[in-house]
């Protein structure tokens, strides 16, 4: 069996998941009528301290349904250059809200600083559009899941609000980020006007995300769901696993473990380096070998480790749920064998 480090997305659900899913009470959820999906909306709601939330298939879904509620057509979003809303949802933001993305560099930082929020601000005029949004990422997935403190997430939401902007955190791995820092969700999204966090991930369920915040906000969001085609009908089903995932928020603390002795491990093999990381993403450079991240992937897989290149020398690992700490040990060495293979 191989090594399955591609993403915390390719954990599959439990036995207790699949037997919620089966016995789960259900009814249309486009009327407001699924008991499970109701009650995950309520649990999920009080997670991050918000008024209401909302159930969405994915959490692309979720950011997309943010940027549109927040946001007027033609208005600028300003987002991290690395971020996923900007660099991986399809070009989402122009094709279904019409935004104009302004784009600032938050290096290993992750988030801007109150001064990069008012440079990159736009003030409506007869010639420029206005800032209409700006969106967060915490954990930051692509600087190699960067657990931002809420003190630098307040900093930049405060300095957005002073401008009547809103702020929506991708919290995608929001959970991660708390439990690396023990910091409450509910701290940490404080200053947001919206949040929203996935169930698919980490946390293990099959399917699904939440987007959270105040009532008003998640009224228009679920018209948007519905606008975006996200309108489920006996979703209990899959809501059912989505409230067992939500107890699985304390164990993330496992596969921070399992990446900090995975990335040690992996910076001890010649011609790698992997920096510690805040939480379950591991970032591998294979420059000093003269490997590209393409090719030291297909060794690694043709080992049995599975991971993503994500960068020309940059590989990523991500630890789950379905990885054990033996798991890490064997992995590590077949990544040695797999440097060996292709190392010139
Ligand atoms: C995975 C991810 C998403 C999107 O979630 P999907 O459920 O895969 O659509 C959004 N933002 C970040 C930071 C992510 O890592």
């Amino acid at each position: 069996m191989p090594v399955d480090l591609r993403s915390d997305t390719v954990t599959r659900p439990s036995d207790e998941m699949r037997e919620a899913a089966r016995d789960a009470s259900v009814g249309d959820d486009v009327y407001g009528d699924d008991p499970t999906v109701n009650e995950l909306e309520s649990r999920a709601a009080d997670a991050v301290g918000t008024e209401d939330a909302l159930y969405v298939p994915s959490g692309t879904m979720g950011n997309q349904i943010a940027a549109r509620v927040h946001t007027d057509r033609g208005d600028e979003i300003l987002v991290e250059r690395e971020s996923h809303v900007y660099r991986w949802e399809l070009g989402g933001l122009a094709q279904l809200s019409d935004l104009q993305v302004r784009t600032f560099d938050a290096g290993e930082r992750a988030v801007p600083t109150p001064e990069q929020v008012r440079e990159g601000y736009v003030e409506e005029s007869l010639h420029r559009p206005g800032t209409g949004l700006l969106s967060l990422e915490n954990t930051h997935n692509a600087r190699g899941g960067v657990a931002v403190p809420p003190e630098d997430i307040d900093a930049a939401a405060e300095a957005a609000n002073e401008l009547g902007v809103p702020v929506h955190l991708d919290g995608a791995r929001l959970f991660n980020a708390c439990v690396a820092l023990d910091a409450d969700p509910e701290r940490m999204v404080r200053e947001v006007d919206s949040v929203m966090f996935c169930l698919s991930k980490g946390l293990g369920a099959p399917v699904g995300s939440i987007l959270a915040g105040g009532e008003e906000f998640v009224a228009a969001a679920r018209r948007v769901r519905k606008l975006f085609g996200g309108g489920m009908r006996q979703a209990g089903i899959i809501a059912a696993p989505g409230i067992l995932a939500l107890d699985n928020v304390e164990r993330l603390a496992e596969d921070h473990e399992n990446a900090r002795r995975l990335a040690d491990g992996l910076d001890g093999i010649d011609g790698l380096s992997a920096p510690t990381p805040d939480t379950n993403i591991v970032q591998v450079s294979t420059e000093d070998a003269g490997v590209t991240a393409e090719e030291f992937v297909a060794a690694c897989e043709d080992r049995g480790v599975l991971g993503g290149a994500h960068g020309e020398y940059l590989t990523r690992f991500c630890t789950n749920l379905d990885v054990s700490g033996e798991d890490i040990e064997a992995a590590i060495d077949r990544v040695r064998g797999a440097v060996e293979d292709v190392a010139v």
